[in-house]
């Protein structure tokens, strides 16, 4: 089943312990579209929607050189990035999935808007839209069936502390379920019914591999979102057992991500490489 996804495509530059790479191949909807695109029958990426502006492509440099879970950001240089404004090919208007990356939420809506075969919606955002675009922001989260983000955004976004006071704030605000991605320690999945209805067993934390060297984190969210849409795009059929696959198929390609610089490791997956991964998974976190 095939998902659009609109977002940034860029060139990186990044500095980890594992050392440095200039202009390598980035942005959100990049790493998204690479993840994704193992679960579609026929791998591709459909890249008719890539629009080539006249003009310096977006560039983003940062590194992370105190804490390999948090970004230090040197540089961003918007270029043509900053005059962005997302024309849909017809080819995608009857995608059924839909992908919000981390772009301007009036942006996100305006997709959104343009895509009504839709039937489920998935978003990312990032603090800078949380501190100073908030009323644009709430207006796309109540399209969300599902919002994927890091924990310090689910508490800035929710102005609480605590994870699962924080979660259900962010429910009440619009989307169904809601991905809380926490770094090397995995990620938990909120749902709404649960946020309502008091029952805790919705709620499900799948771990993060334990890595021997984390290479190069940049992606790594993205890359999960891309695991986690991707392997729902292509259920028969949506049912709470799917989404806890989604969170291991999420947590399986994030943990891929990191393994080398930019999207190297993204770009020379197999689905083989993929399942066996997922295997890894369940024995780390299952009991006999
Ligand atoms: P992640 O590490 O998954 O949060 O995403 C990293 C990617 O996000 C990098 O490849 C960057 O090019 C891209 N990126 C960084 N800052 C922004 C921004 N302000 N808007 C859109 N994409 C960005």
């Amino acid at each position: 089943m095939a998902i659009t996804v609109v977002g940034s495509v860029a060139f990186d530059s990044i500095e980890t312990p594992a050392g440095k790479r200039k202009r390598c191949l980035g942005g959100a909807a990049t790493y998204f579209s690479l993840a994704a695109s193992y679960f579609t029958k026929a791998r591709g990426i459909d890249m008719r929607g890539i629009e080539r502006a006249k003009g310096k492509s977006f560039f983003w440099e940062g590194s992370y050189m105190d804490d390999l879970n948090q970004a230090k950001t040197h540089i961003t240089d918007l270029n043509v990035f900053a005059a962005f404004e997302p024309k849909i090919p017809e080819v995608y208007a009857d995608s059924e999935f839909l992908f919000l990356a981390n772009i301007d939420p009036v942006l996100q809506r305006r997709v959104r808007e343009a895509m009504p075969k839709a039937r489920m919606v998935a978003g990312d955002t990032m603090n800078y839209w949380i501190k100073d675009h908030k009323p644009a922001l709430l207006e796309v989260l109540k399209e969300l069936d599902v919002l994927l983000i890091n924990d310090t955004e689910v508490r800035m976004l929710a102005g609480k502390d605590n994870l699962v006071q924080a979660a259900r704030a962010v429910l009440a605000m619009g989307p169904s379920s809601l991905v809380v991605k926490h770094g090397e320690y995995g990620a938990t999945l909120f749902h709404a019914a649960a946020a309502k209805g008091e029952q805790p067993k919705q709620t499900f934390r799948a771990p993060a591999l334990p890595l021997d060297e984390v290479v190069d984190p940049t992606g790594a969210g993205d890359s999960f979102a891309g695991g986690f849409f991707g392997y729902l795009a292509a259920q028969p059929e949506i049912t709470a057992a799917s989404y806890r696959n989604a969170m291991f198929y999420g947590s399986v390609m994030g943990s891929f991500a990191c393994e080398r610089f930019g999207t190297e490791r993204m770009q020379e997956l197999s689905r083989e490489e993929i399942d066996q991964r997922f295997k890894l998974f369940r024995e780390l976190t299952h009991l006999d």
